[in-house]
């Protein structure tokens, strides 16, 4: 039955007047309740509330409104969000509200749902006369309630709450079974544990009361309206685009960076600058912004001097959020300052507001900051984001912490902006609390696995082993007795995801090689509670002490791992080439059954090419179980040849590749060395063994191939990867630099680029080479994964790697775009099989897709940001308390890689830190060098050249040239509310000359040679937790903190050693990545 009724809505008009509207409107009796306990037989498909709760809650149109926030935490349950409540908080809050909702509504992981009362025959009600808008509201919410309730006959109460004390009044006592009461009152009553949600809830309720004692007086321009705007970006007046904020000089300095290609000023090729608080007005970091350019006469220059304390940093640091980091190559590629398109920000098109970590200012400070002391300004972490005005009475008891806050509004009549804090992270300056920060920062979020995930898991237990399941083995091509299959990776891996096979068929003409990899997709299901998590999260997030997992450990370690001897499911690829020219004949896709014969480290599989006489594990041990010399050699022989024919195909491969202009750039220099239990004992240089590229080599070629099988199937709708060429300016450091040894860089191509840098080596000084690969790193874009519906087919090229279509396919353990690209392939040979029954209903379509890659992209630039900062805070750790007059360790070889006006940058390979030496001081003192090369302030002047600066004092001249070694003092400048930072100092203009025979600081006992990377960490790791040891002793834990602590932290125990390989191969197989450690590594 359907009814058709009147109502009429009130709208408002572009121009802000109201506007009657009446519309048809039609009732049913039958809207479903997703609600597992209907009695009703309501058609409730997707997701539903579960019976199992106690209660279900129903907020109203002004709790939608305001703690939407409050009501997003997971562990608030049943909750039913009213059709009326639903339209009232979109229609005064818009659509950034509304995604919210919307994405909350979807997300399984929340257990909430929408009922559309106003469609509910019976629930619905007509606005009376005379009642107001907002009265009528609650009316319509109360009365949806009650028919909720009595729907599920009365089985459960339901509670309503709200804000509105005269709602509360006059419904709470109405209908026994329904209550109305207030938010504050329900989160206390039903939920007493979540302290985190009332205190959220108390701290969006003070903002919002201090919100309405707001002055009036104008501190910026109103911004346009959108209509306005939007005509005004169609005509080519203002111009769109992502603000960035110069880190270094977050208050003055700013640019607008074009969205796309989508722009009528053809003319401007390059950022806009946006100089000052006035003309920025009120935008944020991150935001999506219009401009509108200033005339010509009032351009600026942008600054190219160093910043004081500042390192150069291409990736900007900090934000994760949207808006990607200030471009600094492009300082470097400008000499000087000269005046660039300049403009001011007109209107805001979309807020990229985030979390953002604050500290509070000292207390001293708030009591003379204001007559108000419940206002105060906290200072976000990331130096591009404004100080934010927030009310709270803990600014005291919180001086010392750092906080999450987010922002709610930035009006003109404010200096600020106005936000409200969310959670404690904790004490500044401590090791978990720095960790958390950064996380925070990057928009990484990484609770841990819910018990509802954890359930969709398979077991394997010792009482419940897991077993391969009959209907798998008859549907896979059972490889286990057919093909030796074997791994190589780092010694210890325990997260196997890619096996090797390779054999000479039957006949002799032709050979196979397969690459199977861990069947993730078999396990985790598309749109699954894991699903969704590991899409989220997109990758496994890999910290200097700790990772975090894509997967539940059950997967990632045990049954998607392709250990030896056990039977895993598995995807592989198997070529058939020719046994003697290696052309490929014939390529087979499919899911396969395999049991791995071996699993071999890297430096065994290596020395057994070498023809060494290696000790193999597994052939150990069936000599002990008696198997005969005779079969053992047999055995040993086989493996050995299938060894050499490995490398024989992969020294074709790259041999096809390098033809081509594939790239090696600097990745991965240090490579740690392990005792038996898994201790880091040294860091030792990159020692590359070829069989690291023979393994590399034929995952590129699964990548390439299965990237080409995607991509022919669903031309339109498959996920793959590509590496833009260069920017070809971006390379001028480069070549400045390798001139001034007398290299000549070739960046024409990438073949041209590769052979010239493998020509640039000096002999004396290997550093050169290496600064010369980081910086060609440097000059590159970053790969990224796309739709192929996005992109025209020129467009698919991978520059690094000189493929002209490549994905990811071989880690399905650690990257989600792998599983994606499982199930497109599956989808593949599906179609192959059954061209009648067009998948494509399944796949996502390219809009879906492309939204995807994006998030993935997103997600890995905020992994690589995490990483880099977190080695970047050992690093300072390390140096924190360690005097930098009496440690030797303070003082390292440092070369010089780029002259600045004030100074220079140097790389320390030792730490494998990079910094900013300044060679001239605030008092306008410059550094003087003595006949023995000591360094020290003296009055004088400097000269830069493009290649060398030269400081002139009483004691001569010096000239400071690019690849210069000189000796370096480093120490850590104290920092209450950002990221600490590492001050690099010139000791000497000599390369540091380490004593003979050091004589060890005390406490450090014998250090093994190797110190470095892993000395920082683990001393960083073992202060921190004598730290919260002594803590735990004293005040006997830390109670609410160290819960939240222990959320974050899911692999307690460092693990560099992970983190190391993990980078090595991600540096093998994928260009970007070096990028993140291009610096650290
Ligand atoms: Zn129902």
């Amino acid at each position: 039955m359907m009814i058709k009724t009147e109502k009429t809505l009130c709208l408002k008009s572009s121009r802000g007047g109201k506007v009657r509207v009446v519309r048809e409107h039609y009732l049913r009796e039958n809207v479903p309740c997703y609600n597992q306990l209907c009695q009703a037989a309501c058609e409730n498909e997707g997701k539903t509330l579960s019976e199992q709760l106690t209660h279900y809650v129903v907020p109203d149109a002004g709790v939608v409104r305001d703690f939407l926030e409050v009501l997003e935490f997971r562990e608030l349950q049943g909750i039913v969000f009213m059709q009326t409540a639903c339209h009232a908080a979109q229609h005064s809050r818009g659509r950034r509200l509304y995604n919210r909702l919307r994405s909350l509504l979807k997300d399984p992981r929340h257990d909430c749902i929408h009922f559309a009362n106003e469609f509910q025959l019976y629930s619905y009600c007509p606005r009376e006369r005379g009642e107001t808008q907002e009265k009528w509201q609650s009316r319509s919410i109360y009365n949806a309630a009650v028919w909720y309730h009595d729907h599920l006959a009365g089985l459960r109460p339901v509670v309503m709450i709200t804000e509105d004390k005269e709602a509360i009044a006059e419904y709470s006592s109405c209908t026994s079974g329904v209550y109305v009461i207030s938010t504050k009152e329900y989160l206390e009553t039903f939920w007493p544990d979540l302290k985190a949600a009332q205190e959220l809830y108390c701290s969006i309720a003070q903002a919002l009361l201090e919100k309405e004692s707001e002055s009036t007086e104008r501190e910026y321009t109103e911004h346009l309206p959108a209509e306005v705007l939007e005509a005004g970006i169609k005509s080519g007046r203002f111009i769109q685009g992502i603000l960035n904020v110069n880190k270094h000089r977050a208050q003055q300095e700013a640019f607008v960076r074009f969205e796309g290609s989508a722009n009528k000023n053809t003319d401007l090729n390059s950022d806009i600058l946006v100089c000052g608080g006035k003309h920025r007005n009120r935008a944020v970091h991150g935001d999506l912004v219009a401009v509108e350019l200033l005339s010509s006469r009032e351009w600026r220059g942008r600054t190219t001097a160093l910043q004081e304390g500042v390192g150069e940093d291409k990736a900007g640091g900090g934000g994760g959020g949207g808006g990607g980091g200030g471009d600094e190559s492009q300082v470097q590629s400008q000499t000087q300052s000269q005046p660039m398109p300049t403009g001011k920000v007109v209107g805001i098109l979309q807020r990229n507001w985030r979390d953002y970590v604050v500290t509070f200012p000292p207390w001293e400070e708030v009591q003379s900051q204001s007559r108000n002391s419940q206002r105060i300004l906290v200072i976000p972490y990331d130096y591009r984001i404004p100080k934010i005005r927030i009310s709270t009475q803990q600014a005291e008891a919180l001086q010392d912490h750092r906080v999450i806050v987010r922002l709610d509004s930035w009006e003109s009549t404010s200096l600020y902006p106005n936000g409200h804090t969310v959670r404690v992270l904790g004490k500044s300056g401590e090791l978990e609390t720095e960790v958390q920060t950064i996380l925070v920062e990057n928009c990484i979020q990484v609770p841990q696995f819910s018990e509802a995930q954890l359930r969709e898991m398979p077991t394997n237990s010792t009482e419940h082993p897991w077993r391969v399941e009959a209907g798998e083995v008859s549907s896979r091509l059972d490889l286990r007795d057919t093909h030796l299959v074997f791994s190589i990776d780092p010694i210890g891996c325990e997260d196997v995801d890619d096996t090797l096979s390779v054999r000479l068929l039957p006949g002799g003409t032709r050979m196979e090689l397969g690459v199977h990899i861990a069947d993730v997709t078999h396990f985790v299901k598309e749109g699954s509670l894991t699903d969704l998590e590991a899409r989220s999260r997109a990758t496994t997030y890999y910290l200097a002490d700790r990772r975090y997992d894509m997967l539940p450990a059950v997967l990632s370690a045990d049954l998607c791992s392709l250990l030896g001897g056990v039977d895993r499911y598995a995807m592989s690829v198997m070529w058939q080439l020719d046994a003697t020219s290696l052309e490929v004949c014939k390529v087979w896709y499919g899911r396969t059954l395999i049991r791995s014969s071996y699993q071999l480290h890297y430096e065994l599989a290596q020395s057994l090419l070498n023809g060494e006489d290696a000790e193999v594990p597994e052939l150990s041990r069936l000599q002990a179980n008696g198997t005969s010399e005779a079969e053992l050699s047999k055995r040993r022989v086989e493996l050995l040849e299938a060894l050499r024919q490995l490398t024989r195909v992969a020294r074709h491969l790259r041999a096809h590749r390098d033809q081509g202009g594939a790239l090696e750039l600097e990745g991965v220099e240090v490579r740690a060395q392990l005792d038996s239990s898994r201790n880091i004992t040294a860091l030792v240089p990159k020692q590359p063994l070829e069989v690291h590229e023979t393994v590399a080599e034929c995952m590129i070629y699964a990548n390439h191939w299965v990237a080409r099988k995607i991509q022919e199937s669903f031309p339109h709708q498959a996920l793959l990867r590509h590496h833009p060429p260069p920017r070809q300016e971006f390379f001028n450091q480069l070549q400045d630099s390798a001139r001034t040894r007398g290299f000549t860089i070739d960046t024409k191509s990438n073949k041209a680029l590769a052979d010239s840098l493998d020509q640039a080596v000096d002999h004396k000084d290997p550093v050169v080479n290496r600064l010369l690969r980081m910086m060609a790193t440097q000059a590159m874009s970053n790969a990224l994964y796309f739709s192929t519906g996005a992109c025209a087919e020129d467009q698919y090229y991978h520059y690094g790697l000189a493929l002209d279509r490549y994905t990811h396919f071989t880690s399905p353990i650690r990257r989600y775009a792998d599983i994606i690209v499982h199930r497109l392939l599956m989808a593949a040979i599906a179609a192959d099989k059954d061209t009648e029954q067009v998948p494509s209903t399944a796949l996502a379509s390219n809009k879906d897709q492309e939204e995807l890659a994006h998030h993935i992209n997103n997600r890995n630039r905020a992994a690589q940001h995490a990483q880099k900062q977190s080695t970047e805070l050992f690093q300072s750790l390390y140096f924190r308390d360690k005097d930098p007059l009496t440690d030797e360790r303070c003082t390292a070889d440092a070369v010089i890689y780029s002259i600045r006006a004030n100074g220079m940058l140097v790389f320390v390979p030792s730490y494998g830190l990079k910094g900013a030496v300044y060679l001239k001081n605030r008092e306008s003192q410059v550094v003087g060098v003595a006949e023995d090369g000591s360094c020290s302030w003296q009055g004088g002047t400097l000269d830069r050249q493009l290649d060398r600066i030269s400081t002139t004092t009483a004691t001569g001249t010096h000239t400071f040239k690019v690849f210069d070694h000189i000796t370096v003092c480093i120490s850590v400048q104290p920092n209450r509310c950002h990221p600490l930072n590492l001050c690099v100092e010139v000791v000497s203009s000599k390369p540091h000359q380490a004593a003979p025979s050091p004589e060890a600081p005390a406490g450090t006992g014998d250090k093994p040679k190797g110190r470095g990377r892993s000395e920082l960490v683990q001393e960083v790791v073992r202060l921190a937790e004598e730290a919260s040891q002594q803590a735990k002793e004293g005040k006997k834990g830390r109670g609410k903190l160290s819960k939240q602590e222990k959320q974050y932290r899911q692999s307690k125990q460092p693990n560099l050693y992970t983190v190391l390989q993990e980078i090595a191969q991600l540096a093998l197989l994928d260009l970007p990545a070096c990028e993140a450690m291009g610096v650290g590594a």
